[in-house]
């Protein structure tokens, strides 16, 4: 019987890799909802939309066509957006607008009608908490905002992307804030979550880990 697999925690503490992983060996669904937040970000600085402004959000949210192909493709509105919605300025903006209730309301709504029918692994800030809460397996990634930063940085290095280390650690530590002290469902471990320290655990332990834990519920 397929179940509902949902993850949280903080930027870069390796959710979206162990995610798609994750999904990949169970033949299950991924569906990375930061990316949804990222989209209406993305929208609002190329329409030059006051992130602030949560009635003008609200208005545009409804004519956004978001696509997620099986290759973990993003497409807004027809255009591939895969690599512009990682963009440094699109990730603070994501998490500003994300603060805005009812902008969560509307995603959070699509987010569980796609997964309502099981066999999902969703990551995100508030999957365990909100999205997801009766999934039959919730983790908590975290790992230290040293490594996190190391991470993001290699990360960009490999698309050619010129980065620096401080602004890097500093905007982590900021993203980190801003979706740990939000009103609206800010980021925090479900009290029936596992948390998993990723520091020291390359991506193929921590989903053998996550395997066993799978096949011992089962069991
Ligand atoms: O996961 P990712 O870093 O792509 O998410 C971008 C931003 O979107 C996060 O910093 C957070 O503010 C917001 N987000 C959220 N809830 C989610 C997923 C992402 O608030 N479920």
């Amino acid at each position: 019987m397929k179940i509902n697999i949902a993850i949280d925690g903080p930027s870069a503490a390796g959710k979206s890799t162990i995610a798609k992983k994750l999904a990949k060996e169970l033949q299950y669904a991924y569906l990375d909802t930061g990316a949804m937040y990222r989209c209406v970000a993305y929208q609002a600085l190329t329409s030059h939309l006051p992130l602030d402004n949560e009635e003008e959000l609200l208005h545009m949210i409804p004519t956004l066509q978001m696509q997620f192909d099986i290759h973990n493709h993003v497409f807004l509105n027809g255009e591939d957006v895969t690599d512009a919605i990682r963009d440094n300025e699109v990730s603070m903006a994501a998490s500003a607008i994300s603060t805005h209730q009812k902008v969560r309301e509307f995603l959070v709504h699509k987010q569980q009608c796609m997964a309502k029918d099981k066999g999902f692994v969703m990551d995100g800030r508030d999957i365990g908490t909100v999205v997801l809460k009766d999934a039959e397996l919730k983790l908590y990634l975290i790992a230290s905002v040293e490594e996190r930063s190391n991470r993001r940085i290699k990360e960009y290095l490999s698309k050619g992307i010129q980065a620096d280390y401080k602004s890097i650690y500093e905007d982590i530590i900021k993203r980190d804030f801003q979706d740990m002290n939000r009103e609206v469902s800010p980021l925090r471990k479900a009290d029936d979550a596992i948390e998993i320290d990723t520091s020291y655990m390359n991506v193929d332990e921590v989903v053998t880990y996550i395997l066993e834990l799978i096949s011992k519920r089962k069991g």
